[in-house]
């Protein structure tokens, strides 16, 4: 089925002057970027994005980290994307991810892990309603 995903190369990834490579990847793998665009969330904003972990313990730590620098948000699309992407992306904590895959190769801890990925379509509507307007997916 074709879907839709939300990307973002987190503010580790850009720092890190990471960008290139996670698009590369993404391309060499047929994942279509329909949308691009580079950000700096304030902790509200990335609190908000990250709403369905409040509470939990990581909650403050993890929305600091993506309010502390830009991020790249892209919108990607084809048929089973949203897999396709999170298999690509690897495992949340890097040191069970697949070999190979983003996380696995470059994230340095179990929150800066590089890349973001939707993990179900409800999750990626809200996503990418979140960043995105219509206007601006290709
Ligand atoms: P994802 O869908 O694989 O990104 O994982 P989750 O939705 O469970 O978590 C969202 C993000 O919060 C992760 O990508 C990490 O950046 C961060 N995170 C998840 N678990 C932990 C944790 O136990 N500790 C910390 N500090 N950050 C975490």
């Amino acid at each position: 089925m074709k879907e839709r995903t939300l990307s973002i190369i987190k503010p580790d990834g850009v720092s890190r002057d990471l960008i290139g490579e996670v698009i590369r990847r993404l391309e060499a793998a047929d994942l279509k970027i329909t949308a691009m665009k580079m950000i700096k969330m304030t902790k509200e904003q990335a609190k908000g994005f990250y709403r369905v972990h409040e509470g939990k313990p990581f909650y403050e730590s993890v929305t600091r980290f993506m309010s502390s620098g830009p991020c790249v948000v892209m919108v990607l699309e084809g048929e089973d994307v949203i897999k396709r992407y999170r298999k690509l992306m690897g495992a949340t904590n890097y040191k069970e991810a697949e070999p190979g895959t983003i996380r696995r190769e470059f994230a340095t801890d179990i929150e800066k892990n590089v890349v973001h990925g939707s993990d179900s379509q409800e999750n990626a509507l809200f996503e990418i309603n979140y960043f995105f307007s219509e206007l601006e997916i290709a």
